[in-house]
């Protein structure tokens, strides 16, 4: 082991999870499997050629740099979107590529409609609609200006896309805002429709806009956070009435995260452990130091509060996360020493370390903690 730690995907789990949420569309319908952010932490590089195998042909990502990277794990022929940002420099790159991708102002409009006069291919562009988010998107009064350009370009700019993406689908307090923001987007493609400007995809639904609102789920579906096996909120699990205890729930995690003991040491009763003084021993201690810190994605909010599992028991973070260990207190765990497995995320024996365990305890959600995951930490594929 040449890194301090190392993450396992799980093909099965991912395959899992993909097909589940392939059942909630419509038989029409594109899956789009969104790559952003290192695939939320889970390696694009890894991750893609495992999603090709699954079947997924359709990745979405935030920037042009995220979409190099994909277009260079990719294996096979799969389409790209970029949802975010592309700069004016990498514009001409990103239609050359045959990369569709969100515009939502006037300038990037503008921008296209030049550099699409140059380009061997026409620009396949997604607008997005500012439909209650108010993020990013076209309002209301700019859409007779878009409209025109479009009927003008229709050789260079194509109309790949009419998108708008929800205020927090997931959560039912939004539910009302969400709704208007259907009824905001149905109103406004009309008036494409109207004007003989019709979209290949129609697309609003993110992991939560499939489960939560099926209405949402159009030509194509843009899902997250659920193919990597979480569920964007308790709200979703309960809407879609399945069984949602261990091996029951329909959507399986992808990822573990594991390590190594690298050292056992015995400390007397009454003595702090690691920096400073916020952990002091009640009883003669074994403590174990574990090659992963806060510089290695353990959150240093989980000083004191973390737990991983030591041959097959649940122990306990000592004293601070440092920047690049931990200890871990190992009194009660029979036969601990210097190599044995630690689990920082995933199952060993009958236990598990979910990822929500951690982020509920730190506050954060599961997006934040799965991103943060380092890139170098090394990824294998498993069953
Ligand atoms: C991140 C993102 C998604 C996917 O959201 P999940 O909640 O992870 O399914 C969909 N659409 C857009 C525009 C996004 O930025």
């Amino acid at each position: 082991m040449l890194h301090t730690s190392y993450i396992e995907l799980s093909k099965s789990a991912l395959n899992n999870n993909i097909q589940y949420m392939k059942s909630k569309l419509n038989p029409h319908t594109r899956y789009s499997m969104v790559v952003k952010a290192n695939a939320y932490g889970h390696g694009v590089e890894d991750l893609i050629p495992m999603a090709e195998q699954c079947g997924v042909d359709h990745f979405s990502v935030f920037s042009a740099a995220e979409a190099v990277r994909v277009n260079k794990a990719k294996q096979g022929h799969c389409e790209l979107m970029i949802m975010g940002f592309v700069d004016n420099d990498q514009l001409e790159w990103v239609i050359e590529e045959d990369i569709s991708f969100f515009v939502f102002s006037m300038e990037r409009l503008k921008a296209v409609e030049k550099t699409a006069r140059k380009t061997s291919n026409p620009a396949r562009i997604h607008i997005e609609l500012e439909t209650g988010m108010h993020r990013t998107g076209f309002t209301e009064d700019e859409l007779d200006e878009v409209m025109e350009i479009m009927k003008g370009n229709r050789e260079n700019i194509k109309l790949e896309g009419l998108c708008t993406h929800f205020a927090g689908a997931e959560d039912f307090s939004n539910f009302h805002r969400i709704k208007k923001q259907i009824a905001n987007f149905n109103r406004l493609t009309t008036l494409f429709k109207n004007n003989g400007l019709v979209p290949r995809y129609h697309h609003t639904a993110c992991s939560a806009g499939v489960l939560n609102f099926p209405e949402s789920v159009m030509d194509l579906a843009r899902v997250g956070i659920s193919n990597y096996g979480f569920w964007p909120s308790d709200e979703s699990k309960l809407i879609n009435g399945e069984q949602h205890i261990g091996d029951n729930d329909p959507l399986k995690r992808v990822l573990s995260w594991k390590s190594k003991i690298m050292s056992v040491n015995r400390v007397a009763e009454g003595e702090y452990v690691s920096y400073g003084s916020s952990f002091m021993t009640n009883r003669d201690s074994l403590i174990a130091t574990i090659p992963v810190g806060y510089g290695y994605g353990f959150s240093r909010n989980l000083s004191n509060l973390g737990h991983v599992l030591v041959n097959g028991k649940r122990v306990t973070v000592i004293g601070a996360v440092n920047m690049n260990m931990m200890v871990v207190d190992v009194t009660d765990v029979p036969h601990v020493k210097i190599g044995d497995e630690v689990v920082l995320i995933g199952s060993q024996a009958n236990r598990t370390i979910s990822v929500s365990s951690f982020s509920d305890m730190n506050n954060s959600m599961n997006y934040e903690l799965l991103t943060r995951l380092p890139q170098h930490i090394p990824r294998y594929a498993v069953v």
